[in-house]
């Protein structure tokens, strides 16, 4: 099933795709919604498919990227965050703001928390996941190298596209994943080469905060990170998951 969070008169909804059109929610997803009004697909706005109180993220998730930015691999899993106010929309730019002078895209494998996780067995970190997403964990790498931790170079507004929307019933553990720019190739991989996969990560992560519904897990990115400049469109693609495009604007201030 395919949940989306889309734009009306009355503000932002949830839906669920059926037969090619869309099904309204009272609310989102993972609290047992009832069906509202049917919508056309093709005639709404798509808006980020999350409401988060954070985005928990994790670094050096995949060998080959730790190496290609000359660092080893973590013994445990690298927590950082991302603010909610990072989150951009399906086709909303990415604002490349002038404190940097090298952003670059991280296609990552996003998972969408159904249930409040506090100290969860790898069982319950399964059973606590809702689904899945997409999301582009957009990063200032010039600031990341200057700074003692990554915080001003991962929370730019606009530096985490999300979606287009949120995917149940697909095992995140072998999907593959791939990043475009203007249609050339940059990271190609499968989630099947995180060090630490995916329902770890989670359990991981509520040993440390408590997870709430609505939250996000960005697994990491693999190889081929690498510069965006405006003009350029960023797609991010995962099996199963469909695709998010972003273009890429400067920022003005
Ligand atoms: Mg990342």
């Amino acid at each position: 099933m395919r949940f989306y969070r889309i734009a009306t008169d009355d503000g932002p909804r949830w839906a669920r795709e059926s037969d090619h059109d869309l099904v309204l929610l009272d609310r989102a997803p993972w609290l047992s919604p009832s069906d509202g009004a049917r919508v056309r697909l093709e005639e709404v706005t798509l808006l980020a498919p999350a409401e988060p109180s954070k985005l928990v993220c994790i670094g050096r998730n995949y060998r080959a990227h730790a190496a290609e930015l000359g660092n080893d691999v973590p013994k445990e899993p690298l927590l950082f965050l991302k603010p909610p106010s990072a989150i951009a929309g399906p086709g909303e730019p990415i604002a490349l703001p002038p404190e940097s002078a090298r952003v670059e895209h991280e296609g990552e494998l996003t998972l969408v928390i159904g249930r409040r996780l506090r100290d969860a067995s790898l069982d319950e970190a399964r059973a606590g996941v809702f689904g899945l997403t997409i999301a582009n964990d957009v990063t200032a790498r010039d600031l990341q190298r200057a700074d003692v931790q990554f915080t001003r170079a991962k929370s730019f507004d606009t530096f985490c596209p999300l979606g287009p929307a949120v995917v149940t019933g697909v095992d995140p553990n072998d999907l593959a994943i791939e990043v475009d720019v203007d249609g050339e190739i940059r990271q190609r991989s499968r989630t099947s080469a995180m060090v630490f996969p995916p329902y770890e990560l989670v359990a991981y992560a509520s040993r440390v905060m408590t997870l709430e519904p609505g939250d996000l897990l960005l697994t990491g990115t693999p190889e081929g990170v690498g510069p965006l400049a405006a003009g350029q469109t960023v797609t991010v693609r995962i099996e199963g998951l469909g695709e998010l495009r972003s273009p890429v604007v400067a920022r003005v201030r």
